[in-house]
């Protein structure tokens, strides 16, 4: 019988529940719209719910459960603050919540730092065999996570890894975070569809109407730059031009062999890439000291930049994170 944890995704559209083997196996899982607008005890008690229901199919060792969260999370205690994306939560202390309701204890996380941890151990992590990686998360925000010798590195409260909201424009952007030119502002799946109806761009329809036009979606911006277009090719060069900044400043700071980039805009790499890459090392000497011959061949003691290997590495982190820190299994 095959051992499990409980790994959940806690979002502000879906609630994803997996059970998952401790080499990343998924063995069962459930999807549930997240019902904010019932509440967040509500949201909780589905949560609790969904957990259950599969636990007690399982017939192997439950090892723990982990959940994953936007934040502001105050850690380790498992407090939410104001989270922009689950409204209704401010003051909720998510971990006990849970624990009360399971009576079982609960492992909670920043959903960012367990995608890096997922792909640490099971992405590029594992297919590197490296000890440490940092992870961008290009979607509706810019997420970021740290994984330091085997352990997230979630700092003193649970704000590590906020550098989505690293300005990197001068007097750029307004952000909701209070600053000006965060990096969220650049390289999110929301900025770039920010920049498109900027650049006047129209969403691609063969025959464009009130009707049939879709909404314009980062990944229809992305095919529209693959297919030649000018201002959607534009947008992925800002875009590459904001992580490179971004990126210098980590590498600078954390002189760490991997840096991932991953979630949904980062499908766009090959649009994004050469600016990001001619970025960092104009303005990272630490990565002009260690950069690759070729982004393809990882070779130890070199700084690789490389896009992420799961699709859902955070669910998979979080499943991850009641179990022992380990080094990644060599590939
Ligand atoms: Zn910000």
């Amino acid at each position: 019988m095959q051992s499990f944890s409980i790994g959940v995704d806690l979002g502000g559209t879906n609630l994803r529940v997996a059970a998952v083997t401790p080499e990343g196996e998924r063995l069962d899982h459930i999807s549930l719209p997240t019902r904010l607008t019932a509440g967040p005890h509500a949201v909780l008690d589905d949560m609790a719910q969904a957990i259950r229901q599969i636990i007690d199919k399982q017939p192997g060792k439950l090892l723990g459960i982990g959940v994953g969260s936007p934040g502001p999370l105050e850690l380790p205690l498992g407090v939410l603050h104001r989270p922009p994306n689950l409204t209704g939560f401010d003051g909720l202390n998510l971990r006990t919540e849970l624990e009360r309701r399971l009576d079982r204890p609960v492992h909670v996380g920043h959903d960012a730092a367990l995608a890096a941890y997922g792909e640490f151990h099971l992405g590029a992590g594992h297919t590197h065999a490296v000890d440490s990686l940092l992870m961008l998360t290009l979607g509706t925000g810019v997420g970021c996570g740290i994984v330091l010798e085997g352990r997230i590195w979630q700092g003193m409260q649970g704000s590590a890894g906020e550098s989505g909201h690293g300005p990197i424009i001068p007097d750029g952007i307004p952000c909701p975070c209070g600053a000006r030119g965060c990096l969220e502002m650049y390289a999110s799946a929301t900025s770039i569809v920010r920049r498109a109806h900027e650049l006047g761009l129209a969403p691609a329809t063969p025959e464009p109407s009130a009707d049939s036009a879709q909404p314009l979606t980062a990944s229809a911006i992305a095919q529209l730059a693959t297919n030649g277009d000018e201002r959607a090719l534009k947008i992925f060069d800002e875009v590459g031009y904001a992580l490179g900044l971004s990126l210098a400043h980590l590498v600078n700071a954390l002189d760490l062999p991997l840096y991932v980039i991953g979630g949904g805009a980062a499908a766009a790499w090959p649009l994004f890439a050469p600016r990001m890459f001619s970025t960092l090392r104009e303005g990272s000497y630490v990565y002009r000291m260690s950069m690759p011959r070729d982004p393809n061949i990882f070779e130890p003691g070199i700084t690789h930049i490389a896009p992420a290997k799961l699709s859902d590495a955070g669910i998979l982190g979080a499943a991850l994170l009641p179990l022992p820190a380990r080094s990644p299994a060599p590939a």
